[in-house]
C-alpha cells in the first residue's frame, strides 16, 4: 500500500513557534497528520498524508460511545548535527498491536505504521525544536468508527498519527515529585486492559489524580488492585526503587503498562552491572527500607521525561522524604545516558536509535 501525499500550501502553513522554552507540553500540532482506514471487507486501505484538519465522525461512532479507542506515545529528537532519530519505534509499533488484539481492534500492519512515522516526521521536520530535551511528540490513535450503538466489536477503523513539538521537561533542572499512594482508587486490575495504551485507563484514572493534585501532590502511586499493598505505576509511568544495592520494579504481570523507558532503563542499568529485580514490593516493605535508610532513590519512567526522580510519597496521613528531597545520583545517571543515546550524543551499544535524516 502506498501513501498518497498531499501538502498544504506553504502560505496556508501555521507559523512554528520561536520560543521554545514556551512550548510546553501537547499544546501545539504542526501542518500534517497521517491517516489510513480499515472496514472489514477492505482491510486496511487509503493511507494518506493529508493537511492537518477536524476529523468527521458519526455521533454514533463506537469510539464516542463505548471507548473502543488505543493510542501510542513517543518522540522525533534533533540531533546537534541536524540528524534526526526515532528511539525504539519498533517497540511502539509492537506494543499499539498488542492493545489493538486486546481491544478487538485490526493490527496496523507494521511496515506501513513505521513509513508512516518515518514519512510524516520529514515531511514535518521544521518543527523538530532544536534544544536538548525538545522533541516532536507523535501520538499514533486508533478509533472505532462502525456507527452503531449495540456493544460488540467495530467493523470500521480509523488509525491516524498526529504529531507536535514539545518543550524539556525539565527546563530549569530536575524536579523531585511528590507523590500520593492511592488506597481508595486502582489503576488498573489482572485480567483488565493496564498493560494497553487505551483512552479508558486515563479517564478512569482522573479523578484520583485530581484528588492528589488537590492536595499538593504531582502524581498518584498506583497500588495493586486485589490487596492494595503493592505499587505498580506512578501516574502514567512505570516505578523504580533503589534499596540497597538493588534496583527495583514491578513485574510486568498484566495490569502494568510496559514502558519502553522502563525497559530501556533495566537494560542500561544491567549494562552497568547493576542488580536489577523485576518483583512486587509491597509498601511495608519500602516503608521498612525506609525507615532503615535503605531506600535511597526512587523515580518514575516514560517518554515524556525520561526518568523523573519521587522527593517524597504521602501514605496513610504520613509524608515520607526520600534522600533530603534531593535527585538520587542513579537517576540522575540514566537520565543523562538516555538522554544522549536519543540525541546522538552517545554511542548506541544497544541499536535503539533510528536515524531518518
Ligand atoms: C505510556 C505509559 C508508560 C510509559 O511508557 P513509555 O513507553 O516508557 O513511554 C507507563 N505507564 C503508563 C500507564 C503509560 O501510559
Amino acid at each position: 500500500m502506498d501513501i498518497k501525499v498531499t501538502t498544504i500550501a506553504p502560505e496556508n502553513m501555521k507559523p512554528k513557534p520561536h520560543d521554545e522554552s514556551m512550548l510546553g507540553f501537547g499544546k501545539l500540532v504542526t501542518d500534517h497528520f497521517f491517516t489510513m482506514k480499515f472496514s472489514g471487507e477492505r482491510g486496511w486501505h487509503d493511507a494518506a498524508i493529508e493537511p492537518y484538519r477536524p476529523l468527521e465522525l458519526d455521533p454514533a461512532s463506537m469510539c464516542l460511545h463505548y471507548g473502543q479507542e488505543i493510542f501510542e506515545g513517543m518522540k522525533a529528537y534533533r540531533g546537534k548535527d541536524g540528524s534526526i532519530y526515532l528511539f525504539r519505534p519498533e517497540e511502539n509499533i509492537k506494543r499499539m498491536r498488542v492493545s489493538a488484539e486486546r481491544l478487538c481492534m485490526p493490527e496496523p500492519d507494521s511496515e506501513i505504521f513505521m513509513e508512516a512515522l518515518k514519512k510524516l516526521v520529514l515531511l514535518e521536520k521544521d518543527w523538530i525544536p532544536y534544544g536538548i530535551g525538545t522533541s516532536l511528540y507523535i501520538r499514533p490513535t486508533m478509533i472505532a468508527t462502525e456507527a452503531a450503538l449495540g456493544v460488540h466489536p467495530s467493523d470500521s477503523y480509523l488509525f491516524f498519527i498526529i504529531v507536535g513539538p514539545v518543550g524539556a521537561y525539565y527546563p530549569e533542572g530536575f524536579s523531585p515529585t511528590k507523590i500520593y499512594v492511592s488506597e481508595d482508587y486502582v489503576r488498573a486490575s489482572l485480567g483488565g486492559v493496564g498493560y494497553c495504551k487505551a483512552a479508558g485507563n486515563y479517564a478512569a484514572s482522573l479523578y484520583a489524580s485530581k484528588k492528589a493534585s488537590e492536595m499538593g501532590y504531582t502524581q498518584v502511586l498506583w497500588l495493586d488492585a486485589a490487596e492494595k499493598k503493592y505499587p505498580e505505576e506512578v501516574g502514567t509511568s512505570n516505578i523504580f526503587f533503589v534499596i540497597g544495592d538493588e534496583l527495583i520494579t514491578p513485574p510486568l504481570t498484566g495490569s502494568i503498562l510496559p514502558g519502553i523507558t522502563r525497559d530501556s532503563v533495566i537494560q542500561i542499568a544491567r549494562s552497568w552491572n547493576l542488580n536489577v529485580l523485576q518483583k512486587s514490593i509491597s509498601m511495608d516493605e519500602i516503608l521498612k527500607a525506609h525507615k532503615e535508610g535503605l531506600l535511597k532513590e526512587a523515580f518514575a519512567s516514560g517518554t515524556a521525561a525520561i526518568v523523573s526522580p519521587v522527593g517524597q510519597f504521602y501514605f496513610r496521613d504520613d509524608e515520607h522524604i526520600i534522600n533530603e528531597g534531593k535527585v538520587g545520583s542513579l537517576t540522575e545517571r540514566l537520565y543523562n545516558e538516555i538522554l544522549q543515546i536519543q540525541y546522538g550524543e552517545k554511542e548506541d551499544p544497544f541499536g535503539w536509535r533510528v536515524k531518518i535524516a
